[in-house]
């Protein structure tokens, strides 16, 4: 027999498996609300044409090798995506109490932050919103933290942020604990705290002495603008905290499958960074030795150059007003046919997702009678509405909640 008899399957990751539903149904109007990729307005996936172009001028650049990067990456990439994220204004930036290290996209990003706080010792409870990326819990738990946590976050009556809720579950988390915040575009619900919430939420981090985490893996690709979308950070930043932030680059540049990410850190003292490089060095020495280099070249070229800079905010441009124009799409089609219900959220959200407030019956009913392929908490990814089938979505939720 075999020494592996005992393993037991682990459970289906949730949007996966909906996935292959999705690929596996034979109806011809089917649609995918379901994995976060883009998709454009004849429902394909879009390679940005100054990725291509990237691709093009790096294919044919013949003082390239395939020699190793450095343990922390493509310095260009990193440093470019550091100032991307903190602005050009950045207190710690300018004192050089920040860093960034290129990693395997947001998910090795989150990883890599994790493992290193978990190292340090002081760091075992982390703390993340109700409901949130279902990556989330697994990677902290994996990176050594001992206990994971969530805080209110989404008041379902309302539709809407339960925040009194969000400040007393952080009132009640003990110090040192980490707290994942998403930088803009929550992921699922689309709903992000206001700029004078962000200030109470701050005041509290202080106050109670807990670690704020960033997670930013739409910056840019929410409200189209860049700086808009790193408000948040930014304001932590502008109040001298300490803080990690995992950044991704396969919304905002397409580059899903190319794992390009960072990892900045802030510190309050510039004396901590070196040592801090030095044992993620290490960390990521024993994990992947050292990170991929084709995504962070094609970033870290156009981050650095102010011409193609320009020519991918055209397409982050693009990207976000396909999104809002769906969600006014969707709204419109539902209020005009009095669907049952409240659907200003619809337009109130922001980023890829909207969390519609459908219940699992509606869900399983869109997915089995309907062929509309949704997460069982009711988020819809808006890229995967389109003109070609946004009557039949609208009418089809209408049938089931009527
Ligand atoms: N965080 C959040 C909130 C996300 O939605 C995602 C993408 N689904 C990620 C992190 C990381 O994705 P990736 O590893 O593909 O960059």
């Amino acid at each position: 027999t075999s020494k592996f008899a005992s393993v037991e399957n682990a459970p289906p990751i949730e949007v996966f498996a909906l996935n292959k539903a999705y690929v596996d149904d034979t109806f011809p109007q089917k649609v995918n609300l379901g994995v976060g990729a883009y998709r454009t307005d004849e429902g394909k996936p879009w390679v940005l044409p100054v990725v291509r172009q990237m691709e093009q001028q790096l294919a044919a650049d013949e003082t390239l090798n395939k020699e190793y990067l450095p343990v922390l990456g493509y310095e260009p990439l990193a440093s470019a995506a550091t100032s991307m994220l903190l602005g050009s204004d950045s207190p710690s930036l300018k004192e050089g109490r920040a860093t960034g290290i290129q990693c395997l996209s947001g998910t090795g990003a989150l990883r890599v932050g994790a493992e290193f706080l978990a190292r340090i010792g002081k760091h075992t409870v982390v703390y993340s919103s109700n409901p949130t990326w279902g990556n989330h819990s697994l990677v902290f738990l994996n990176a050594g933290f001992e206990t994971y946590r969530s805080y209110r976050y989404w008041d379902a009556a309302k539709k809407a942020l339960d925040f009194d809720g969000l400040m007393e579950d952080l009132r009640n988390a003990p110090a040192n604990s980490v707290i994942l915040l998403h930088a803009c575009a929550h992921n699922p619900t689309g709903v992000d705290p206001t700029q004078d919430q962000w200030k109470q939420i701050a005041d509290l981090i202080e106050e109670r002495g807990l670690f704020p985490f960033f997670d930013s893996a739409y910056q840019g690709f929410a409200s189209g603008d860049l700086d808009r979308d790193a408000w948040a950070v930014r304001y932590f930043d502008s109040r001298g905290f300490e803080m990690v932030c995992a950044q991704s680059f396969a919304k905002n540049f397409g580059l899903y499958n190319e794992r390009v990410g960072n990892l900045t850190f802030v510190a309050k003292d510039r004396a901590v960074i070196e040592p801090v490089r030095s044992q993620i060095t290490l960390l990521v020495r024993a994990n992947y030795s050292n990170p991929p280099n084709h995504g962070a070249r094609i970033v870290g070229t156009v981050l650095n150059n102010p011409a193609l800079t320009e020519q991918w905010k055209g397409h982050i441009k693009t990207m976000a007003d396909r999104i809002i124009s769906m969600r006014h799409g969707l709204r419109e089609r539902l209020e005009k046919m009095e669907t049952p219900g409240t659907w200003n959220h619809i337009t109130d959200q922001i980023g890829m997702f909207s969390f519609t407030g459908l219940g699992p019956l509606a869900v399983d009913k869109l997915i089995a009678e309907h062929h509309i392929y949704l997460l069982k908490g009711g988020r819809i990814n808006m890229c995967g509405l389109n003109t070609n089938n946004i009557d039949y979505v609208a009418k089809c939720i209408h049938e089931v909640v009527t």
